[in-house]
């Protein structure tokens, strides 16, 4: 048990929220009209559910992925995947069908990795599998720079393709789907997936009408202050329009893409200004505004969707810029879309082994089942939700360290942002200032580590518990 408070059995959604870890994925405003999804203080979207009366909080705990009164992954899927005939299953993967790595034609140049999810996006929507699907893009009248959209038309899907590192949440495309009678696709991180499952349980609905649930592998997500950031770093001087995290550089390897910000200039003339990954990449690693609740998942490859789609972050396909995607394939009916595809000529596609699929993921597999159980462990005197992994501390000492201080590093980059943000410049200078000790020490941790350990092989610890 994580808990220390014996009167406090089930860690439900009143609990995720006090604690930091709500994601803002907005199931809970499905279940009570009290329940608002918002930004705080800090850009993450959470959840404000206090005027939300007793048999509503229930309800909304059976439907928050963070919350121990609901399903977890293994249950879910048991149910959903495990009678697919010729299904496999992996403790690391989930249930698969299928695994393959490759591209679109079509869809690969503005696409993320392989343009993949776009191109079954565009797929379905044709041959009227679905009749809209649901995705993130540019949101222009709302709070919220970018956001869920329902699209009924391909030739829209171009503009909302990439990846976005920005909060999103299901709350308004929820109230939509309940109103408009269709079917529906819907794209998400895994634990929005696991969300949706768990309100299909409760909402027949939303299980009739979200056919198809399309998997973005994901290692954290960003808070609103990661656009402020790269905004910033790429020189701001008036405010974004339009912003894109992923532009590719064909030139360069697949990792090495830039970000590039759109505004306009005070003679209302457009430009653009980039910012490339190699300069601001190591963020990822240190875990900069990444909200607390992806410190507490255990699910790298959205195990509850139909189809995971993530980058090729290994030989040979990282060296290529133009991007490749790796797929894993839940259903049989997603196995054969992407077996059509490839005899139409529409996708490239080559079979990969569950090894290579794993070695994508490496540093995203350490972080959330390795780092997870000795986060775990020292988060032992806090209130804490299960996880399928167990607290633990039989990890080496650097890797002890490195959890540590990254945990300091993310929570010293919200305040440090939230300070830069309240100045009235458009620069890095204060956010800088008060990273400086912290991001030295880690250097010098990283300096350290690289001279005293050869590479760790973590592989039999991705396993659940
Ligand atoms: C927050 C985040 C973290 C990620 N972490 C990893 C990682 O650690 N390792 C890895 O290999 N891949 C990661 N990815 C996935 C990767 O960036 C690509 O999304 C994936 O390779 C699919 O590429 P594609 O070219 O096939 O998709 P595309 O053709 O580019 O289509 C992507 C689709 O997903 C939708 N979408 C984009 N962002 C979001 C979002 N935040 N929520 C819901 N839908 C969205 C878009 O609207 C679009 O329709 C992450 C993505 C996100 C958004």
């Amino acid at each position: 048990m994580h808990n220390i408070d014996s009167e406090q059995s089930i860690f439900g959604i009143k609990e995720v929220i006090q604690e930091g870890l709500c994601i803002g994925c907005g199931a809970c405003t499905n279940q009570s009209k009290f329940a608002t999804v918002r930004f705080n203080d800090y850009g993450e979207l959470t959840a404000d559910i206090s005027k939300a009366n007793i048999q509503e909080l229930d309800l909304m705990g059976k439907t928050c992925p963070f919350s121990d009164s609901a399903p977890n992954e293994n249950i879910l899927t048991e149910t959903i995947f495990k009678s697919e005939p010729n299904v496999t299953y992996s403790d690391v993967l989930g249930y698969y069908t299928g695994l393959m790595a490759g591209f679109s034609n079509k869809h690969r140049p503005f696409g993320s990795s392989g343009g993949i999810v776009s191109w079954l996006l565009e797929e379905i929507l044709t041959n009227k599998t679905v009749d809209a699907v649901i995705v993130v893009g540019r949101t222009p009248d709302s709070d919220r720079f970018f956001g869920y959209k329902v699209i009924t038309d391909p030739c829209d899907l171009q503009s909302n393709g990439t990846s976005f590192y920005y909060p999103v949440s299901y709350d308004n495309v929820l109230r939509y789907i309940q109103d408009n009678p269709g079917k529906y696709a819907i794209t998400g991180v895994p634990c929005f997936h696991k969300a949706l499952r768990q309100l299909k349980l409760v909402n027949p609905i939303i299980a009739q009408r979200v056919v198809l649930q399309i998997g973005i592998v994901c290692g954290q997500m960003k808070s609103s202050f990661y656009l402020e950031y790269l905004d910033r770093k790429a020189g701001k001087t008036n405010p974004l329009i339009d912003a894109c995290f992923r532009r590719k550089d064909e030139n360069l390897h697949a990792d090495n893409y830039l970000f590039e910000g759109k505004f306009l200039k005070n003679n209302g003339e457009m430009q653009k200004r980039i910012v490339k990954n190699s300069d601001i990449g190591s963020n990822w690693a240190m875990g900069f505004f990444k909200p607390r609740a992806c410190d507490f998942c255990d699910d790298v490859f959205a195990e509850t969707a139909d189809i995971a789609v993530m980058d090729a972050w290994l030989d040979p396909y990282i060296s290529d810029g133009k991007g490749t995607s790796i797929v894993i394939a839940r259903t049989n009916l997603i196995n054969q879309f992407l077996i059509s595809g490839q005899s139409n000529d529409m996708l490239v596609l080559n079979s990969i082994s569950e090894n290579n699929v794993i070695e994508s993921q490496r540093g995203g597999l350490n972080h959330r089942r390795v780092g997870l159980r000795y986060r775990l462990h020292i988060g032992d005197s806090r209130y804490l939700p299960k996880k399928r992994v167990l607290p633990s501390a039989t990890i080496d000492i650097w890797m002890k360290f490195e959890q540590r201080i990254r945990a300091s590093i993310r929570a010293q980059s919200r305040s440090a942002m939230r300070i830069q943000l309240n100045s009235t410049s458009f620069d890095l200078k204060l956010f800088n200032k008060n990273m400086r000790i912290l991001l030295y020490i880690y250097k010098w941790f990283l300096r350290l580590r690289k001279i005293a350990t050869k590479h760790q092989n973590y592989q039999k610890e991705f396993e659940l518990d």
